[in-house]
């Protein structure tokens, strides 16, 4: 029955038509794909979604099950599916509060069906009935209020809902825009201006906050009498279209792929794109650069511009990004033009083309790194602790009380063992059903291990964690040994992996982890498994299972598989664990017996696919397991995950990242990041080229085209998935700033191992140079101020601010797992070695002190670094060797350096090593001197907008409030110092009375990227 007709739908047509985002390239570039985007939104903005069809689980990655309660709640069929009925007795469903902690931003959709003059609460979420964000059917309408202590601050109301109809609505809280509005069917139905909310005030960390659907916060007040289906929560303000694509695609049933929708973002509008110094550039000259046939050319990222006046400056330069290495195919000669951004200015590059000449020279490892326990984090110049002590310490307290037994639960249960008294499962992304369940514990041992290296300093704490490692490894040696094995003498089993049946009583492989559904016979399982879940998603994988989290897909295997395997290996050579070792050779037989088996093509597909086939650095696990134990079937097996089409563009091997074709555009960038680290690996044990070439062109053009200004990567808005990497390269403006965050901090860290990992190979400072940037301005910047929570993605849109995670670590993303790794080994790159020890490189200024045994020589740091300029090494021993020294490349006013208190003639380059080669003796000092500078760091694609540093460290503007625009400083145009007023020693800043500080040590609102004038 109509109760009251309202609004119709809007015509068809007019909601199709911005189905596309005008400017956007999309068509140009295939993104992964896979569950990445629902209804046109990327996963990452999409915190919880409740299908209700048979169950109160959620289907998003983040696993916040709900909890159905009360009588008369059952699930009921309604036409082709099944529903959630409440009958308006008390029933209703409950979220966990979780599921909105941390979260600037909300929108609530779902579908509701009423029966005859139903009335009732929708959703309740907050602390009491007098502070929380409420929907209500009541007799007039659909009623949203957001109240706070008593107060209305916002309230939305919308004509009656009709009876025996289904009705989409969603509700958006957007506090940054200080807006709240209420759709009704697709269409915006109410909405409340100046509303003074935030979403922090409804969901405080106390355990007093509730998520309630279908019922308030007072248990004596009705609850619903309704149906409700598809209920979603995302942390990101959806817009009109988007709402509308949600109800559209759920009534047609099908998605089409060009209901891609983009967010809505902060206007960039306001902001032009001519360069402020465009008028003031007279020339920039061409280049001519040559390459080999088959090979795209490297051309220079900057080129030094001419002036008016003569001043000259390296100015950047975006070229044309190929998707293929047809030009190069054969030899000659060719030309492209580039373009300067925010001018008109058009350089061109002649490019020669050569034929092979001869065979190149693989590089040798010339450097190596020094063991962890060779290196201590000491205290500043002043006796102050470092921020890397201040870091390091929370993470070692954690680990130092964590509980093993938690991190082994899944693995237990998995092998169907009982578990010790008092243990207790872990969170998040371990939880029961999460299909990645079980990476946190690779992590862990890791960390574990590395703590243990670590803490020379402290034997009963270092105690502590060897007695942890030997526990976590006998526990995971016991499991692995029962893989494949009878449970009891005369009973069953099969041995080979390649042979593990369906499991008992199923009908087909399946990812069903639920309490009492896991299948938990192990002996049927192969020699050598071990993992927190049955070898199901492994078998599934290779039969073309997506990412999802219904039974018949998979989340990542490999990748939980690779933190795992590293754990056992960091174990193994940290602590000459063997039984760690031989579990790890055990898996890696199963893995190579699997693999082996699968045919080409089917890895090429696995290995493409979205997530699914995301296998972290499996191919460097293999490769390392192979210089482990010296078989050499398990650098066969690092080759079986080679990414053909990212590595070689084809089956033939005829383009990719080894022709230095950009093939990562668009795509998930953690998924891919550790594969070139593998391939790195690879390299190191095969000497085969290309996979040098992989590493070092994927290098370029990550920090050429992608990077953000903290050294991290991705945060794509198109494609719509603040994981990915954006489009198209140099296009961060165009494509990046994604409303869900940028910079996966996951990413990072394997982005830093790439840079030593290169620089192994290669010693140019660059890699180094990013080292620094990443370090301090991201990886210092991911923790929390008071205790060891974390980051996932650390958002650089204007007036965002960092949420911090896991602070008890008791629930994981993949970025709170990567966190205790990234933590534990902070000293890990201040100081190299050459590998025949003959010279020492200082690539990072930290207090710190380096043992170099094999020289029986100390070197001693004292800096106060980077809240003063200088650092001085204090040598203790004797011996020549040469002292490389890394100026950085944002040392450009000069460096000084002393030897014994003596002026050095030696020339210093910034961004080069300066080498002192001397017989040094006992008490020998080096001081070093590198003035630090104002600088802006620019949007690669929009000149307008920049972050601001002074030496290594980026400077945030703090924030007040949310924002919507962004945040406007004038400069000084010939010495954009003259415009900031601070303290260098305390790094804190100001301009025109707006405060800037260290963004590693901003916890509140920042605004990171400005929008840059100048006077
Ligand atoms: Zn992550």
């Amino acid at each position: 029955m109509i109760r009251l007709l309202f609004l119709s739908l809007l015509s068809v047509s007019a909601i199709e038509s911005a189905a596309v985002q005008p400017g956007s390239r999309s068509e140009q570039t295939a993104t992964q794909g896979g569950d990445q985007f629902l209804d046109g939104i990327g996963e990452t903005g999409l915190m919880a979604r409740y299908v209700f069809n048979g169950n109160a689980e959620d289907s998003s990655r983040n696993q916040l099950h709900a909890t159905v309660r009360g009588q008369g709640a059952v699930f009921v069929d309604d036409g082709p599916r099944r529903v959630l009925l409440l009958t308006g007795e008390g029933s209703h469903a409950e979220l966990p509060a979780s599921a909105l902690s941390g979260e600037d931003a909300l929108t609530v959709t779902g579908w509701l069906y009423l029966p005859t003059r139903a009335l009732g609460p929708i959703f309740d979420f907050g602390q009491s009935l007098t502070t929380r964000l409420s929907a209500a059917v009541e007799a007039e309408g659909l009623r949203v209020t957001a109240l706070v202590e008593g107060q209305a601050r916002g309230e939305t109301r919308t004509m009656p809902l009709i009876d025996h109809v289904w009705t989409h609505f969603a509700v958006v809280l957007d506090p940054a825009s200080r807006v709240l509005t209420t759709y009704r069917d697709g269409v915006r139905a109410g909405q409340a201006r100046n509303v003074d909310v935030t979403l922090a005030q409804f969901v405080l960390p106390a355990a007093t906050t509730r998520l309630f659907l279908g019922r308030t916060h007072d248990d004596r007040q009705p609850t619903l009498h309704g149906r409700l289906r598809d209920v979603r929560l995302y942390r990101i303000v959806l817009g009109d279209e988007q709402v509308a694509t949600i109800r559209r695609n759920a009534l047609a049933s099908v998605q089409s792929p060009r209901d891609r929708t983009t967010p809505p973002e902060i206007s960039t509008a306001s902001i032009p794109q001519e360069s402020p110094f465009a008028t003031q550039l007279t020339s920039v000259p061409n280049v001519t650069v040559e390459t080999i046939v088959g090979m795209l050319p490297r051309l220079p990222a900057e080129i030094p511009d001419t002036y008016t006046g003569g001043a000259t400056g390296p100015v950047r330069v975006i070229w044309p990004a190929p998707i293929d290495n047809m030009e190069v195919r054969r030899p000659g000669t060719y030309t492209v033009t580039g373009r300067v951004p925010g001018t008109t200015f058009a350089p061109k590059a002649t490019v020669i083309v050569k034929a092979r000449l001869g065979t190149r020279t693989p590089p040798d490892r010339l450097v190596e790194a020094f063991p962890l326990s060779r290196v201590t984090l000491d205290r500043d110049a002043q006796g102050r602790d470092t921020p890397f002590i201040k870091n390091r310490d929370k993470f070692l307290r954690g680990l130092a009380a964590s509980n093993p037994d938690s991190f082994l639960y899944n693995y237990r249960e998995t092998f169907g063992e009982p578990q010790p008294e008092g243990a207790r499962p872990l969170e998040g992304w371990d939880n029961q059903t999460t299909r990645l369940r079980g990476h946190a514990s690779g992590h862990y041992l890791t960390a574990i291990a590395q703590a243990y290296a670590s803490t020379g300093y402290d034997p009963e704490l270092q105690a502590v964690f060897l007695g942890k490692m030997n526990y976590i490894v006998d526990a995971l040696h016991t499991l692995s040994r029962k893989s494949g094995q009878p449970a009891r003498a005369d009973g069953p089993s099969v041995a080979d992996p390649t042979a593990v049946p369906i499991g008992p009583g199923r009908e087909s492989y399946d990812s069903n982890l639920r309490a009492g559904a896991i299948r938990t016979d192990r002996w049927n399982w192969g020699v050598g498994f071990i993992s927190a879940y049955p070898p199901d998603q492994f078998i599934m994988l290779e039969r073309g299972a997506t990412y999802g989290t219904q039974d018949s897909q998979v989340w990542a295997p490999y990748y939980t598989l690779h933190k795992i395997l590293s754990g056992l290996m960091d174990s193994y050579e940290v602590a000459g664990n063997r039984k760690a070792l031989e579990i790890a050779r055990g898996m890696g037989g199963w893995v190579h017996a699997r693999l082996s088996a699968v045919p080409k093509e089917t890895r090429t597909a696995m290995w493409s696919r979205y997530i699914a086939g995301e296998y972290g650095g499996m191919n460097e696990a293999m490769a390392r397991l192979f210089r482990l134990t010296g078989e050499r079937r398990f650098l066969d097996t690092a080759k079986l995950f080679d990414n053909t089409n990212l590595f070689f563009g084809n089956a033939d091997h005829d383009g990719g990242l080894a022709k230095r074709v950009d093939t990562i555009r668009g795509k998930h960038a953690n998924q891919h990041i550790p594969q070139i680290t593998g391939a790195l690996e690879t390299f190191r044990n095969t000497k085969e080229m290309p996979y040098y070439d992989i590493a070092s062109n994927f290098w370029d053009i990550v920090n050429e085209g992608y990077m953000y200004s903290i050294g991290g990567v991705a945060g794509a808005r198109n494609p719509g998935n603040a994981e990915c990497f954006p489009a198209q390269p140099a296009t961060l403006w165009e494509n990046g700033m994604s409303q869900g965050g940028q910079n996966e901090t996951c990413a990072t860290y394997n982005l830093l191992k790439l840079d030593r990992q290169l620089f192994m190979y290669d010693q140019t400072a660059k890699y180094m140079d990013h080292y620094e940037r990443a370090l301090y301005n991201h990886i210092l910047a991911s923790v929390a101020e008071e205790d060891a929570g974390n980051t996932y993605h650390v958002p650089l849109n204007p007036g965002a601010r960092k949420q911090f995670g896991n602070a008890n670590m008791n629930g994981f993303t993949c970025c709170n797992g990567t966190a205790l790794e990234s933590q534990t080994k902070l000293q890990d790159t201040i100081y190299f070695h050459s590998a025949d020890h003959k010279s020492l490189y200082v690539n990072l200024f930290i207090p710190s002190a380096l043992t170099w045994s094999e020289r029986k020589v100390r070197v001693q740091q004292v800096t106060d670094f980077p809240y003063a300029d200088t650092a001085k090494f204090i040598i203790k021993g004797s011996g020549r060797f040469d002292l490389k020294v890394r100026i950085p490349g944002w040392a450009t006013r000069g460096v000084v350096v002393k030897i014994n208190g003596r002026d050095q003639a030696s020339k210093a380059t910034p961004g080069a090593y300066l080498s002192l080669s001397r017989e040094w003796r006992d008490k020998d000092t080096i001081e070093l001197k590198m003035p630090f500078t104002f600088r802006l760091d620019h949007l690669v694609d929009q000149p307008n907008v920049a972050s601001l540093f002074y030496g290594p460290v980026l400077l945030a503007a703090e924030e007040p409030a949310p924002r919507t625009d962004w945040r406007q400083v004038t400069l000084d145009r010939n010495d954009i110092g003259r415009s900031i007023e601070g303290d260098p020693a305390t790094l804190r800043f100001s301009i025109a009375g707006v405060p800037f500080k260290p963004f590693y040590e901003t916890y509140g609102r920042h605004s990171v990227y400005l929008h840059v004038l100048f006077k």
